[in-house]
């Protein structure tokens, strides 16, 4: 294909540091891989050490002077990243087609959701408000300000590769923060075309950095060290974000962490079905099962499993699977075999447990890291597959009965991100958001995520959230300042 070897030849490979693109130091490289094919894409800079310093230190140096920079000035910056972006929404969207896999109406999709990060909080670095009080004593005033954090490191993952990253961009920016951000190993060209869309925005350097590396830990530590580090904010696994945490407890760092999610979808016995079944493709489909909002666990009160198991069933079976930049693919690849390895580990425990396929169960032969689109029933409580997050096109359904077994079995989890209900009676339906031990809940409703909404999870699901009004919090101090 023509435009996709124009595209990844006009593409920014080298770190973006003070507002350029640099070389590594070590003039190493890495590859990043389609995994659609397994074949290389391109070779793009290998931060080191060395490299983290060098970001750090221009984040430092950029800190003051961004943090004074009129906000109205800050908003114009991100509004203008917001509108390049727009522009250049076909390069995004094949880009990440290309690195991740997903098919490119949903790219398409990330990129105005993505976006939208940057235009949002353009509009909330206006809006940051102190307090001026009286102390109820009598003695003297209470003037409460926000203060920007300081440099904050980023660290986002692969499953989306724009979104993820300007959730995080875009408030830091918008309170005054420098930020250095570590893209995925497998996805970081969005990011570093990104960089482009700053630097053309206008962006002073210094400000954003952008570090790729295949190897992290010997990149972030020493910034986790360094003195001049204030805050951490990380998208990824539970496993990984207990290291950073206890890493950002050795100086006290600040720290947002959005981890894994093992979201149920519960369907209930006075559910519309059709709509459940429509709800549940997107929870269980959009990104191929790549999400930590995905639903994890089908729930379905036993009245209604049959019927909603079949007509899910049906729908999955009828889904086109293959290369994402295709017309018509619904589905695309896993981003890599160690995740088609999990996936296929989790099936293979469920069914040696007794769990039946009733659609999909295998890997699809050839090139890339494809997996049917599965379903799986009678499920029995002791599967990996009802615990563990799947990261897959899985659809694991159990039965309950009645409400009060439905909720329990919804929190059987030490996560706690999003969760998913079906019901016609809008009292269950408050009751039951109510109850529910998580972030976020969906209604009759299977996407979620909306950039004026917080995002984020309760238990080992994390700390802090992204967007909506809350997000800009997470980069923002309290100062108090007692007066006469
Ligand atoms: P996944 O399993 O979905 O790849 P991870 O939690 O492993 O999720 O990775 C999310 C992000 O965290 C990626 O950018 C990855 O490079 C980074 N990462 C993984 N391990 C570490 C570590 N020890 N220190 C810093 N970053 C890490």
């Amino acid at each position: 294909m023509r435009e996709v070897a124009e595209l990844l030849a006009a593409l920014p490979t080298e770190l973006w540091i003070g507002g350029e693109q640099a070389p590594a130091l070590a003039e190493s490289t890495f590859p990043v891989h389609n995994p659609a094919t397994g074949e290389v894409l391109i070779e793009v800079a290998d931060a080191a050490a060395a490299d983290g310093a060098r970001a750090l230190d221009a984040a430092a140096v950029a800190q003051s002077g961004w943090a004074a920079t009129p906000s109205r000035v800050r908003a114009e910056i991100l509004r203008r990243a917001w509108e390049l972006v727009i522009a250049r929404r076909d390069d995004f969207a094949m880009l990440m087609t290309l690195e991740m896999g997903k098919p490119l109406a949903e790219s398409q999709g990330e990129v105005d959701y993505g976006a939208e990060f940057l235009r949002w909080f353009a509009e909330e670095a206006v809006r940051v408000h102190g307090r001026y009080t009286h102390s109820p004593s009598g003695n003297g005033r209470i003037l409460v300000t926000k203060q920007p954090v300081g440099p904050v490191l980023a660290i986002t993952p692969w499953n989306f590769p724009l979104a993820m990253g300007t959730r995080k961009i875009a408030p830091a920016l918008a309170a005054g923060c420098t930020m250095v951000v570590k893209p995925a190993a497998e996805t970081p060209l969005t990011m570093l075309l990104l960089g482009q869309v700053f630097a053309d925005a206008g962006l002073p350097p210094g400000v954003l950095a952008i570090l790729p590396t295949a190897d992290a830990a010997p990149l972030t530590d020493p910034l986790f060290a360094d003195d001049r580090l204030r805050k951490v904010t990380f998208t990824g696994s539970t496993g990984v974000g207990k290291i950073l945490l206890a890493q950002s407890a050795t100086r006290v760092l600040r720290a947002s962490m959005e981890l894994g999610g093992n979201a149920p979808f519960v369907v209930f016995a006075d559910a519309d079905i059709d709509a459940a079944v429509d709800g549940a493709m997107a929870a269980k489909m959009r990104n191929t099962g790549e999400a930590c909002t995905a639903a994890n666990r089908f729930h379905v009160d036993n009245a209604v499993r049959a019927e909603f198991t079949a007509k899910l069933t049906e729908r999955m079976r009828a889904l086109k699977v293959g290369p994402g930049h295709l017309d018509g693919v619904q589905v695309g690849p896993l981003i890599s075999e160690k995740q088609r390895g999990t996936v296929t580990e989790l099936v293979r425990d469920a069914t040696e447990k007794g769990a039946l396929v009733a659609t999909g169960g295998a890997r699809i032969a050839g090139e890339g890291y494809f997996f049917e689109p599965t379903v799986l029933t009678e499920v029995p409580a002791e599967a990996r597959i009802l615990r563990e997050e799947v990261f897959g096109p899985v659809a694991a359904i159990t039965g309950f009965d009645g409400e009060a077994e439905g909720i329990i079995a919804a929190d059987n989890t030490e996560f706690g991100l999003a969760a998913y209900i079906y019901t016609t009676d809008l009292d269950r339906a408050l009751r039951v958001a109510e109850a529910l031990e998580c972030g976020m809940v969906g209604v009759n409703r299977g996407v979620i995520s909306d950039v004026a909404a917080p995002f984020g999870g309760v238990k080992e699901s994390g700390l802090g959230r992204e967007a909506g009004t809350e997000g800009i919090e997470e980069y923002l101090e309290t100062k108090y300042i007692a007066l006469p």
